[in-house]
């Protein structure tokens, strides 16, 4: 055997001294227009995930690290590196009934840690608008859900964790102990350590429901508004924004303003706090859920979506008839879970599937900015799907995306005929938000360029990035698609 062959063959070994199997996978971004070939890792104890960093390092292969793949687009793909898969680290090693604080491996599932809670009462303090990220996933892009503006962001319910560098050494981190990457690592893109455990603590609930209640906003304005005043009265707001209407209609849409309920509001709490009560519906209108996506795929073009947010926009005002009603904590974070793979309708083969671009505005700028993102993508003939809208405040992590201000977030079908002409377009965008002094999301980003990058962090953070990715990975071993295209320096 050649000694090529034999190092192609070499496989880490696991705990046990075993060697590992290894495979090559195409591995996408959660919106398949962006994906590559690689080879792939799982390691399923921090023994193993040890052993694959010293083989990586005796190889001098690059890896890119990936959890449940949920972002939207390369940040978990990988870029000439190998893939290392953290999803099967995924034991609750504790929780705290009295704090609700959650000890766990970091390919623990949001979805796994609300099922654990919510029967002891407690609920995650953020999730985002699915349960199937990682928590070491999901504080790598240090996410936000539905009340990022009461809350802040998952970084902010992390208490400590533990993060392996790529030489194998293990730091305790907290903002106490190495404040400084603590800041960094959440929201760090997995640039700089691996996360293998991370404690978070998680929110009192006193019922398994939230009071919600929908309101109509006739253009972007009004939902602007609202957003801002009723902040203060709500636990959870968000807004479906209809990106297909014009004129005095423009940004029209549908508020979901919710609430937790108080001690004693919930007449039931032992049964609203069961999983039972949770679940999803396994069909919508008499169709297996697995099944909808195929109906949904004949309306995934222009005139389709027109009418189905047209319909949506009408219909919601039996919703608003109806006034507050209670909705289970799952069944109002997780909508779309619902249809299971909707994605699919955009097509999957051939550079086909969708894109998102999640633009951060300060308030003062927001209402002109999205006003011109909406008017410019009509314009173009490139009209979002889908578009949300999302009140923010600003937070202490160094790569933070959120500002006080607002996010709306598009969704752009990726076809091969429109490819190109969709990047040029999301740069025109972009450099339009980076004017009014907004910021974006790696999380929901593939089309940022390097220059425009350089433009949206504060003065230096990307600096005291750069330098401790000098530090703690002096030979660059944690390398994605995302980290060459946007800050090649790192790779
Ligand atoms: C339908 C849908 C709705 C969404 N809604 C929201 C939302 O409301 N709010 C929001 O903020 N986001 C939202 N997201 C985005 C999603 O929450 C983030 O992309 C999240 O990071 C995904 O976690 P993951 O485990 O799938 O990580 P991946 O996508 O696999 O990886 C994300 C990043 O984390 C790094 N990484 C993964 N594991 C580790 C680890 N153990 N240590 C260090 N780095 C690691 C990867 O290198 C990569 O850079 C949504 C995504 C989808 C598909």
């Amino acid at each position: 055997m050649s000694e090529a062959l034999r190092q192609l063959l070499a496989l880490p070994p696991r705990a046990d001294g075993t060697p590992r199997q290894r495979a090559c996978q195409h591995m996408e971004g959660w919106g398949m227009a962006v994906g590559a070939t690689a080879r792939i890792w799982r390691p399923e104890t921090p023994q193993e995930l040890r052993a694959t960093l010293a083989d990586a390092r005796a190889r001098s292969v690059q890896l890119t690290q990936r959890g449940g793949g949920n972002s939207y687009g390369d940040a978990a793909v990988p870029a000439g590196s190998e893939v290392l898969d953290l999803s099967r680290m995924s034991r609750i090693l504790a929780f705290d009934g009295t704090s609700g604080l959650a000890d766990c491996e970091s390919g623990v599932t949001i979805e796994q840690l609300w099922r654990h809670a919510l029967p002891l009462g407690y609920w995650p303090k953020v999730v985002s608008g699915t349960m199937f990220p990682t928590l070491g996933g999901a504080a790598a892009m240090n996410i936000h859900g539905k009340n990022n503006f009461a809350v802040g962001t998952i970084g902010e319910a992390i208490r400590s964790f533990e993060l392996m560098l790529a030489d194998g050494r293990v730091l305790e981190v907290s903002r106490e102990q190495n404040a400084e990457l603590f800041h960094a690592a959440i929201g760090g893109f997995g640039m700089l350590g691996v996360f293998t455990r991370i404690r978070i603590a998680t929110q009192r609930v006193h019922s398994g429901d939230l009071w919600v209640r929908g309101v109509r906003h006739g253009r972007i304005e009004e939902a602007l508004d609202f957003l801002e005043r009723e902040q203060v009265n709500s636990d959870y707001l968000v807004a479906w924004i209809d990106g297909f209407a014009t004129g005095s209609a423009l940004g029209r849409g549908l508020i979901h303003q919710a609430r937790y309920l108080v001690p004693g509001e919930d007449e039931h709490p032992i049964a609203t706090l069961t999983l039972a009560h949770q679940d999803l519906p396994r069909s919508i209108l008499g169709v297996p859920k697995s099944e909808v996506w195929r109906a949904l795929r004949l309306f995934n073009h222009a005139p389709g979506m027109r009418l189905i947010n047209a319909v949506k926009f009408h219909a919601s005002a039996l919703e608003v008839w109806q006034g507050p009603r209670r909705q289970a904590h799952a069944a109002f974070a997780f909508l779309l879970d619902y249809v299971p793979n909707w994605k699919w309708a955009y097509g999957r083969h051939e550079e086909r599937g969708l894109i998102q671009f999640q633009a951060f505005v300060p308030r003062a700028q927001a209402a002109e900015c999205f006003r011109a993102l909406l008017e410019c993508s009509q314009a173009a003939s490139l009209v979002p799907f889908l578009g949300v809208l999302k009140r923010h405040r600003p937070d202490p992590f160094l790569l933070t995306h959120a500002v006080d201000g607002y996010s709306l977030a598009l969704d752009f079908k990726v076809e091969p005929r429109t490819r190109a002409a969709l990047w040029e377009h999301c740069g025109r965008l972009a450099d339009c938000v980076l004017d009014a002094g907004g910021r974006f999301y790696f999380a929901k980003d593939a089309t940022l360029r390097a220059d425009q990058v350089q433009r949206m962090f504060p003065p230096g953070n990307l600096e005291r990035f750069a330098e401790l990715k000098r530090q703690l990975d002096p030979q660059r071993r944690f390398v994605s698609a995302l980290s060459r295209r946007v800050l090649p320096e790192l790779a």
